[in-house]
């Protein structure tokens, strides 16, 4: 059967497209669909999993057991392409994370940062109330038609243009074709982007690969009683400048009252399995006890989960050579990174602002895909540069060295961190930057080369700023 509803639809005026297709409906696929819904006179979502109804885990997103922070870059992105999924998110009970005032936040090299409110707002809820609120809001905005239960199993085309992909219907086995004008493949980091387009006779280059072999254990925690809506998210950086494996550690406080909390190291840490170890580990693993201690009276929820899903991985669509219309690839499929940057998602919403931008410019014309996804790579190159240049500073990374200039500019960070914590302005355009709410260039800003000056003459600070209730819940295990 060839479902042909997205060339049955009328044309929109000024537009040459149509349809698009979007393989995967993750945070990627979701946000893609959403970029192309004032675009298109069809949106299609083929999704393998069924959708819960309610915020629920599922098969296809196994790190959804894991802390999931969408940071303020993200926030603001998402915002603009769904509005109010920020309001959705905290009417469902999602957390505002006021980055610097509802953050504490231990930077590997660069100590503690002032808790000055820098206006910036990321979202700590879990991934699967997260992804639920964003499938709740395009049904409301968009006219997105979502095929789920169904598997894409490869594209419809030849080395010129793509025209669609095969569709297997996972409860009766049949195999659908769907035709579009753009097919856009989320299907995450387990795509087979490069081996579809290879069947068709496309080469696409090897994929870019930096592991440092990082490992995640996670457990969700009653919060304390008195802290269930107001606690601060906890981020403790890896430090593995000294060339040994390096622990961090993150607190999400969530919906439902619970802290999701995860410890993690680099290759050659060995991660905890079960409570005891979980919070011996998270007082005596990381640069520092402050996250242990909180636990410490904490009741645990669940058993240890652990994920290894967090080597950098980016395949380079754009530099195909030949490229055929009509296909772009976005979100992990595209680009996945090390998720102890917390960059995933932003990426994604990176992603679809460009999505959205070329629609909005070029309308639906398939040819503009070869720069739509050089657009797609641009959006995620900051984020795999931050990431990337981090890992490849310890030792056990499989990678390509630091080059000279990589390793200066490592070091700037550090001082503009360790200068962060004393200088506000200083502060509040490196976390933006962190958060990736600025690009990356703005670390070159005269206020941050100034800091950075002055920082390196500056001790790193070695203690949380706590609040007097934070200092009290430290020490009692009771807020106050
Ligand atoms: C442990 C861990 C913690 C993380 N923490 C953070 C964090 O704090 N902040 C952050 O920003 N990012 C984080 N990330 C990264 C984040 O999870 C990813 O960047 C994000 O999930 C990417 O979204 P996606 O839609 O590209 O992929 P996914 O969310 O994986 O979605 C892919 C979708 O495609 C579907 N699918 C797959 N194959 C097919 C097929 N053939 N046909 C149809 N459907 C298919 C799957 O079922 C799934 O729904 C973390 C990742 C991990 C592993």
């Amino acid at each position: 059967m060839v479902r042909r509803g997205a060339h049955d639809a009328p044309r929109r005026r000024g537009s040459g497209m149509s349809s698009v297709l979007v393989l995967g409906g993750g945070f990627a696929g979701l946000l893609a669909a959403a970029a192309a819904g004032p675009y298109a006179d069809t949106v299609t979502v083929v999704e393998r999993d069924a959708y819960p109804v309610e915020p629920q885990p599922r098969r296809g997103q196994p790190q959804a057991r894991h802390p999931h922070f969408l940071a303020p870059g993200g926030v603001l992105g998402a915002e603009r392409l769904l509005p109010g999924v920020t309001d959705r998110l905290a009417a469902l009970g999602a957390h505002r994370i006021g980055v610097g005032a509802d953050l504490l936040f231990r930077a590997a090299g660069g100590g503690w940062l002032d808790r000055a409110d820098t206006g910036r707002v990321g979202i700590s809820c879990t991934r699967n109330l997260l992804d639920h609120a964003v499938r709740e809001l395009i049904r409301e905005q968009y006219p997105v038609m979502f095929r789920t239960g169904c598997d894409a199993v490869e594209l419809i085309g030849d080395s010129r243009a793509i025209r669609g992909a095969r569709v297997r219907d996972l409860r009766t086995g049949a195999v659908d074709e769907y035709e579009a004008d753009l097919v856009i493949d989320a299907t995450g980091r387990g795509s087979r982007a490069a081996a579809w387009l290879d069947r068709l006779g496309i080469a696409v280059p090897g994929a870019e690969t930096v592991d440092s072999g990082h490992a995640y254990a996670t457990q969700m925690f009653r919060a304390a009683p008195g802290a269930e809506s107001d606690f601060p998210m906890i981020l403790i950086q890896a430090d593995g400048r000294s060339g040994r494996p390096a622990a961090n550690a993150i607190l999400l406080p969530v919906e439902n009252g619970q802290w999701q909390v995860a410890v993690g190291g680099t290759r050659g840490m060995s991660l905890p399995t079960d409570d005891a170890e979980f919070r011996t580990y998270a007082r005596d693993r990381p640069a520092d006890p402050l996250l242990g201690d909180m636990l410490a009276g904490a009741e645990s929820l669940s058993g240890t989960m652990v994920s290894r899903s967090s080597g950098n991985r980016r395949w380079r669509f754009d530099r195909i050579r030949h490229r055929p219309c009509g296909f772009v690839v976005t979100g992990d499929a595209a680009t996945a990174l090390n998720p102890v940057y917390g960059h995933g998602l932003s990426t994604a919403v990176r992603c679809a602002t460009a999505i959205r931008a070329t629609l909005a410019a070029r309308g639906a014309d398939p040819v503009a895909a070869a720069g739509l996804q050089r657009s797609i790579c641009r959006a995620a190159s900051d984020p795999w540069q931050i990431a990337t240049s981090q890992d490849r500073q310890f030792s056990a990374t499989d990678g390509a060295p630091l080059s000279a200039l990589e390793r200066a500019q490592l070091r700037y960070g550090e001082q503009a961190l360790r200068a962060a914590a004393y200088h506000p302005a200083v502060a509040a355009i490196v976390s933006d930057v962190m958060f990736l709410a600025r690009p990356a260039r703005s670390m070159g800003h005269p206020v941050v080369a100034a800091g950075a000056l002055l920082g390196s003459r500056r001790p790193v600070r070695s203690e949380a700023p706590l609040s007097a209730r934070e200092f009290g819940f430290r020490t009692s295990g009771r807020v106050a």
